[in-house]
């Protein structure tokens, strides 16, 4: 059993995957070609954003919106510590401050009470300006975007959704990446829509902020390819990757509906054993992960492993206690919900073609150990 198995999808459209790498082999456009625009064009329209932007991968969809909110030393962006180092690491990575705010114990997302605490705290201590909130959809749920745009109104500081684990997801009827200024998703082969290589895609309905990203994910240009008008990068999404995409979003829509089934048959065997995944009834998650909590998780894992199930704990550390973040002077204690669930959390096989007889022995595994 895999922990997620991409090659059942493969066998579904391998025709039309190699079909679309051969229509790119011929063309010889590795750079920029056709297929970036497509799958721009398709997926803005299927998330219901004006704008889509193809970029290398989903670290730099959080790095370039940063920079082109120019992001640097003195400033703070309010996130959580209970997701993947990226999240974080970009603000870093430009001299700002990741100021962090601990999580709702039961969605795994951004404690909207505990985040006003930490504006307002920040905005007390006078050191660090406020500029942004970078919200995490962690494990495939939007986070609580409606909360969360009134404090970002109310103290004046732009809002990136992290939707790398939550694009496919809807948050009362409206699609993960259209519920904040401007969305991040990663194409990292293991997320809900993965490619085969890196990609990320950036979404916004600002124009402004639209022609600065272009603009930042070549190096800065202007309108002339050789007069740079700031300093970017080299964030571009290939063209091969775009091809393998549009051939995989054909059959995504259906995928997140054999995620909710997925979803539906462990919450309901597993509900009286561990504590299972909660989705709010505004949500449909993208199941990125399919993670719950136990006390006795170390147990659980030992067993699965004995039944040669694969089992990954998504996050042990909290980004607040990891040496790359040291230098922020934060300590054990500090975030108590975020240590609580890494020390509690573990995720289980999940993929949208997942049998039911796979199901069952992940299912058999986990009863017959507590
Ligand atoms: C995967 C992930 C990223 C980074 O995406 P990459 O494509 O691997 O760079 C950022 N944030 C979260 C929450 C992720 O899960």
């Amino acid at each position: 059993m895999q922990f997620i198995d991409l090659k059942t999808q493969q066998d579904r459209i391998r025709e039309k995957i190699e079909l679309n790498i051969n229509n790119v082999l011929d063309h010889g456009k590795y750079i920029m070609g056709p297929e970036i625009k497509e799958l721009e064009s398709t997926l803005a329209k299927y998330c219901g954003v004006k704008h889509a932007i193809g970029v290398a991968s989903g670290t730099d969809a959080l790095l370039i919106p940063l920079m082109a909110y120019d992001i640097g030393p003195g400033d703070a962006v309010f996130t959580t510590p209970f997701t993947f180092i990226a999240t974080a690491e970009v603000i870093q990575l430009l001299g700002g401050t990741p100021v962090f705010a601990d999580i709702d114990p039961e969605t795994f997302n951004i404690d909207i009470e505990k985040l006003e605490e930490a504006i307002i705290k920040t905005k007390q201590e006078g050191k660090l300006t406020p500029k942004g909130i970078l919200p995490v959809d962690l494990f495939g749920q939007a986070a609580d975007y409606d909360k969360i745009n009134k404090i970002a109104k109310k103290y004046d500081l732009f809002v990136i959704e992290d939707a790398a684990q939550s694009f496919g997801a809807t948050y009362n009827g409206k699609r993960a990446c259209s519920l904040t200024d401007v969305a991040s998703t990663s194409f990292f082969p293991a997320k809900p829509l993965g490619a085969y290589g890196d990609g990320g895609m950036i979404f916004t309905n600002d124009d402004d902020l639209y022609q600065k990203i272009l603009s930042i994910r070549v190096h800065g240009s202007g309108s002339d390819k050789y007069n740079n008008i700031r300093v970017g990068l080299n964030g571009r999404l290939d063209t091969i990757q775009a091809a393998v995409l549009l051939a995989k979003f054909e059959i995504f829509d259906e995928e997140i509906k054999l995620r909710q089934m997925v979803a539906k048959r462990y919450n309901e065997e597993l509900k009286d054993i561990v504590k299972v995944p909660v989705v709010e009834s505004h949500n449909i998650s993208a199941w990125a992960q399919y993670a719950m909590l136990h006390p006795d998780r170390d147990k659980i894992i030992e067993k699965l492993k004995e039944a040669g199930i694969p089992v990954a704990i998504y996050y042990p550390i909290p980004l607040h206690l990891q040496e790359a973040f040291t230098s922020l002077g934060l300590n054990k204690g500090d975030f108590p919900i975020s240590e609580k669930c890494a020390s509690e959390i573990f995720s289980i096989p999940f993929h949208p073609y997942l049998t039911r007889d796979d199901q069952d022995k992940v299912i058999d595994a986990i009863k017959s150990s507590v």
